[in-house]
């Protein structure tokens, strides 16, 4: 497929052993996409009874979740714009340690949950005066955040440049290893009775009557009562929506890379930010370092340009990454509505939305999953999750005229 991320090593391939099972005639849902907001959602609400199938195109995490850094950082991301975000950040950020604490019994994985924080950084007086007016932008929006100087930021992490002028720790900060979330998530599913079918192709939804009754891939067709497009980058324009329900969604790639450290060439324990890339230290001694940030449609492969521009950023701050070994380099596409937020909602009887995280799909998951199942169990989003529907870009909330069998 023109449109799959690239990888090169192993950083991208899913830990966990899965064989795909077969089409099923019928479900209470369907889901379609095995990124971690459709996994996420159909695991808690396989947990509530239902029965749940989810069909993947490609394999579990093609899209954009295994290429993500797992950074659950509201403080770090905060900038100016995203103030209507934070209140559904913050929120679901602190429902993290309660939906690790029930996916790693579930599955009996650890997701290398770590609470370490951020520390942002500036080089030289322009990114100071930057670094201050991001300070005081995080005090007004209530955001527990240090001011550091070089000096205090060289002292919690002394592999920095010495050249590092000032710093933000953001406590608050927690950060996972995608990889193990996504393998958590998968046997979580597994252990709950969903029904995980890949690669199989969701071509279109079936209508009947004004509401969405099922969809129809190259093997069959599936009836649910409810479908959840789950599709990422791929739900936007030309998906599976006729154009009057059409989603202002649209790729956003992001080039990174994976280097490995060792006692030798020593790490970081914080994730560090600057203007020009992010680094995350994992478990087994990973650091990934990342990433462009790319408005430029389903343009697949690596260029020298994004890993150059990520790997000049990371060595700015942090000289030691020049004897750091590459492990693993990746492209993926973040799923980005036209205001950087979610769109969780009914688009039509039958048919919800949990879309658009652009580059808070982690950090967003407990919430969207939490408001999806109450969505279907009551009928209206959750007042968290109220102001994240469809009408806010005023597109005509309506069923489709067109119908088919
Ligand atoms: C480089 C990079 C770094 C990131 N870092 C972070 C981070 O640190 N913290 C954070 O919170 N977020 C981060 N993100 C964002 C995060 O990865 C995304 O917001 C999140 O993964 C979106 O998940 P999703 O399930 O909606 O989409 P995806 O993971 O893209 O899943 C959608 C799935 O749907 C499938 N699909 C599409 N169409 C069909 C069809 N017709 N039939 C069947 N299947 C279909 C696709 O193959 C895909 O697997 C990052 C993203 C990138 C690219």
């Amino acid at each position: 497929m023109a449109d799959q991320p690239t990888t090169i090593g192993a950083r991208r391939q899913l830990g966990e052993a899965w064989t795909s099972a077969s089409l099923p005639a019928r479900a209470d849902v369907a889901v379609v996409g095995a990124g971690i907001i459709g996994l996420s959602i159909a695991w808690r609400l396989a947990q509530t009874g239902r029965s749940v199938t989810v069909l993947e195109r490609a394999r579990i995490g093609a899209g954009a979740s295994l290429a993500a850094t797992g950074m659950l950082a509201p403080a770090a991301e905060h900038e100016p714009g995203s103030d209507p975000l934070l209140p559904l950040a913050l929120d679901s950020l602190a429902r993290w340690p309660g939906f690790r604490d029930d996916l790693q019994a579930a599955s009996g994985l650890d997701i290398d949950y770590r609470t370490h924080g951020t520390l942002v950084l500036a080089i030289g007086r322009d990114e100071v005066e930057r670094l201050r007016f991001r300070h005081s932008l995080q005090t007004r929006s209530g955001i527990r955040t240090r001011w550091l100087s070089g000096p205090d930021a060289r002292e919690r992490e002394p592999m920095l440049r010495p050249s590092v002028s000032a710093g933000i720790l953001c406590e608050d900060d927690h950060q996972v290893d995608p990889r193990r979330v996504m393998a958590a998530l998968t046997r979580a599913c597994r252990r709950a009775g969903v029904t995980l079918v890949a690669p199989c192709t969701v071509e279109a939804l079936d209508w009947a009557a004004g509401r969405v009754r099922g969809v129809r891939t190259p093997e069959g067709h599936v009836q649910a009562e409810t479908v959840i497009l789950a599709s990422g980058a791929w739900s936007g324009a030309e998906g599976l929506l006729p154009a009057e329900l059409a989603l202002p969604v649209r790729p956003i790639k992001g080039q990174a890379l994976a280097v490995k450290t060792t006692p030798r060439t020593g790490t970081l324990t914080h994730m560090v930010w600057t203007e020009q890339v992010h680094m995350a230290p994992k478990g087994d001694g990973d650091l990934i370092v990342g990433a462009t940030v790319e408005d430029c449609g389903f343009r697949s492969g690596l260029t020298a340009g994004g890993l150059y521009a990520v790997l000049e950023g990371a060595r700015r701050v942090l000289p030691g990454i020049e004897e750091m070994e590459v492990t693993a380099m990746w492209s993926g596409y973040r799923p980005t509505s036209d205001d950087d937020a979610p769109i969780v909602d009914e688009l039509a009887p039958g048919l919800v939305v949990a879309t658009g995280h652009h580059r808070n799909g982690y950090l967003l998951t407990p919430a969207t999953a939490d408001a999806v199942t109450a969505l279907i169990a009551t009928g209206e989003l959750p007042a968290f999750a109220r102001n994240f529907g469809v009408a806010r870009f005023r597109l005509p909330v309506r069923e489709p005229e067109r119908q088919s069998a």
